[in-house]
């Protein structure tokens, strides 16, 4: 597949994978982030991890928007969901999120008018169908998938469907990252940056990982190729004693980022005082919910919701997890009590979790040797 089949080439690969081994000094432990969930796929996926010398670790990071909703949020979206005459609509991911007593599909089983979508127009679309039903679409995701919940809003206030609101759960990427930085039990060398998120924030708003902290940020693509290329230069970065945010991913990231999709964004979007992430508690400033401007299609305020926090099971690591912490199977319940048939955490849910990325691909221990 032409532009697709050029960053999976095994020769390059290999290549790149002999540049690695020449940059790292034996003896030196690297720890880098891949910060989002599509790269925890990519190097499991592609094996990205085999062509890496033993002192390289890559460890998680939080970038899984279905893995960081918490169980309240959950809790929530099921409250409205069993609501007489609403149509409540989310991604697939989202239905298999486990609540504090059920999630969306076992609401949907016992009678709630729970509906997978593709995209928040396809939630639109039902609600014109259905002018005589309320219908509710579960907005998650970071900075990448914001802008086409904005644009749906506004097109439902330019259509005037009156029918149609939104449980927005959209965060933001800068503030865990702040947040993992200051934590004290996580040393890290370097950052894998989000692309995703990148292609619509730009690369300057990572500027402060490099600024404030001194470590390598360099924004990559999600073929095997992109990540070793990033893996090439946030070495050559440590080997130069240099700390910058490099842009990898130039064929689809502007250093100053997608500014309509921002313009949106600041329009129909404003921060949250604080956020509760899964695992990671609450963080300031890193979530969104509706504007005032846009009040009336919130559906936080159009119905009752509990909004009550909900801790963890005891036996959820997801939090370690997301904070590159632990890898996935040092969880205790890792393939035994959660997997994903029936998943306990939410990193074992989505495609881009790391738990499931582990167990998809095989990886049930690390048996790497150290230089
Ligand atoms: S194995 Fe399950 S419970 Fe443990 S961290 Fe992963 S998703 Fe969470």
């Amino acid at each position: 597949m032409k532009f697709v089949d050029e960053f999976r080439n095994p020769t390059l690969g290999r290549a790149l994978a002999g540049e690695i081994l020449s940059l790292v000094e034996p003896g030196r432990h690297y720890k880098l982030m891949e910060v989002c969930g599509g790269h925890t796929h990519a190097i499991y996926k592609y094996g990205v991890d085999d062509l890496l010398p033993a002192n390289v670790e890559l460890v998680h990071g939080p970038g899984c928007p279905v893995c960081v909703i918490p169980m309240g949020r959950v809790d929530d979206a099921v409250a409205i969901a069993r609501q007489p005459g609403v149509i409540f609509t989310c991604f697939g991911d989202m239905l298999r999120v486990p609540g504090s007593d059920h999630c969306l599909l076992e609401a949907k089983a016992a009678g709630a008018d729970v509906r997978m979508v593709y995209s928040p127009l396809d939630a639109l679309r039902i609600a014109k169908d259905n002018p005589d039903r309320e219908v509710v679409f579960l907005a998650i995701g970071f900075e990448t998938t914001a802008p086409s919940t904005a644009l749906t809003l506004k097109r439902a206030r330019a259509e005037m469907v009156h029918n149609f609101s939104c449980l927005c759960n959209h965060v933001t990427i800068v503030p865990p990252l702040r947040a993992l930085l200051e934590s004290p039990d996580l040393r890290l060398d370097g950052f894998i940056g989000p692309g995703h998120v990148a292609t619509i924030v730009g690369a300057r708003p990572f500027q402060f990982i490099a600024d404030d902290y001194a470590k390598p940020v360099v924004i990559a693509g999600f073929e095997p190729l992109d990540i070793l290329a990033a893996i090439v230069m946030i070495l050559g970065q440590i080997g130069d004693g240099r700390s910058e945010v490099e842009n990898q991913y130039r064929r689809v990231v502007p250093d100053e980022g997608n500014l309509r999709a921002l313009e949106v964004m600041a329009e129909v979007f404003t921060l949250r005082p604080h956020f509760e992430w899964r695992g990671l508690g609450f963080i300031s400033h890193s979530g969104l919910r509706l504007s005032d401007a846009y009040a009336d299609l919130d559906a936080e305020r159009r119905f009752d919701v509990p909004g009550v926090r909900v801790a963890d099971p005891k036996a959820c690591q997801c939090g370690e997890v997301l904070k590159g912490v632990i890898k996935p199977w040092e969880c205790k319940v890792f393939g035994s009590a959660c997997t994903p048939e029936r998943p306990i955490g939410t990193c074992m849910v989505s495609s881009e979790g790391a738990c499931a990325a582990y167990y998809n691909y095989g990886r049930f221990a690390r048996e790497r040797e150290v230089l």
